[in-house]
């Protein structure tokens, strides 16, 4: 079932998004060269408590087979995409890192995603980088009354597919709202013109997640969550809860 939000619950919806706005800045401000991963999810950790929201992520386990995941935010570095988990691993000069993170305040849940170098920026990372974040952007733009979840998906994949980047829809975008997964799926590359109608009230995470080798096949450790691509390639990951409305969309995990 795809629920619609009023103004008030999207008011809410965005006093949760703006917690984990502050839970990546938090994150991005402390990520350093000899930073553990362990230390970044205690420091989002410190956001939520001061927030007085809790984690969407501690704990979450997909299937009764999947391990719960043991943090409140996925670290995932280099050729790991998503779902890595915050391990004692220390960062390097030249690491990629996704953060992605989510919140929940008084029952309603935002979730966004950014990826950025450490230390040292390599060019192709940079361009990586840019490429999932124009995907974002165009798959937003796309998130208008009128269009269908097959227009967000043609956006984000004409993006990514022109920076020669690889693509899976294995994984992808969601409704939210009470919980951190809701319906619809919004792949991240589709036709135009199809699947579910974006109306008013409408809340979905849209989250590119590229593939520099260019290769769409990945693969998952035996922790049951870190996902890598298969090639080796570098990854990027970026995401936002939006808001389609009357009025275009709303970015409700958009920075204070
Ligand atoms: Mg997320
Ligand atoms: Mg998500």
């Amino acid at each position: 079932m795809i629920e619609l939000r009023t103004p008030g619950e999207l008011e809410a919806m965005r006093a949760a998004g703006a917690v984990v706005a502050d839970m990546l800045a938090a994150v991005r401000n402390a990520a350093a060269p000899g930073v553990r991963l362990t230390e970044l999810d205690e420091v989002a950790r410190a956001v939520l408590a001061d927030a007085g929201a809790t984690s969407p992520f501690l704990g979450y386990a997909p299937q009764p087979t999947t391990p719960p995941f043991p943090g409140v935010v996925c670290l995932s570095v280099n050729d790991v995409a998503l779902h890595g988990i915050p391990t004692s691993r220390e960062l390097e000069d030249g690491d990629l890192l996704s953060v992605d993170a989510g919140a929940t305040l008084d029952g309603w849940v935002g979730d966004s995603a950014t990826t950025f170098p450490v230390g040292t920026p390599r060019p192709a990372d940079l361009a990586l980088v840019d490429t999932a974040e124009r995907a974002l952007q165009a798959g937003i733009a796309a998130a208008v009354v009128g269009n269908r979840v097959g227009d967000v998906s043609a956006a984000i994949a004409a993006v990514g597919r022109a920076g020669g980047c690889g693509i899976n829809t294995d994984q992808g975008g969601h409704g939210v709202g009470r919980t951190m997964h809701e319906a619809p799926h919004v792949p991240n590359e589709g036709r135009p013109g199809r699947g579910v109608p974006l109306r008013a009230g409408l809340v979905i995470a849209i989250e590119p997640w590229f593939l520099a080798g260019g290769d769409d096949d990945y693969r998952v450790d035996a922790d049951g969550w870190t996902l890598r691509s298969a090639d080796g390639s570098r990854a990027a990951h970026v995401e936002h809860t939006v808001a389609v409305t009357a009025d275009g969309p709303r970015i409700l995990t958009a920075p204070r």
